[in-house]
């Protein structure tokens, strides 16, 4: 008994996959444009981040993205270099 109740499972399953595989996929609604999403250049290491996810650096009275706090130390060092003693 049980065992045809295992064999009915199996077939019942068999029969979902089966109608899953042959029916027609729903057309799958476009992702929303990410227009927004504006990316910026590393000083440093040249790498393309989103702005959203870069790292802000107000150095120099202006604004530097970076893609980790270790090119932002860098940056902030090279700055460091190249200012003239006062
Ligand atoms: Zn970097």
């Amino acid at each position: 008994m049980i065992r045809l109740l295992i064999w009915l499972l199996i077939a019942y399953i068999g029969y979902r996959v089966v109608k899953a595989l042959m029916a027609p996929k729903p057309p799958v609604p476009a992702a929303p444009a990410r227009n927004s999403e504006e990316t910026v250049q590393d000083p440093v290491c040249g790498t393309y981040v989103a702005k959203a996810d870069a790292i802000v650096g107000r150095l120099d009275g202006e604004r530097h993205y970076f893609c980790s706090m270790t090119c932002l130390e860098k940056f902030r060092e090279q700055l460091d270099h190249t200012t003239p003693p006062h």
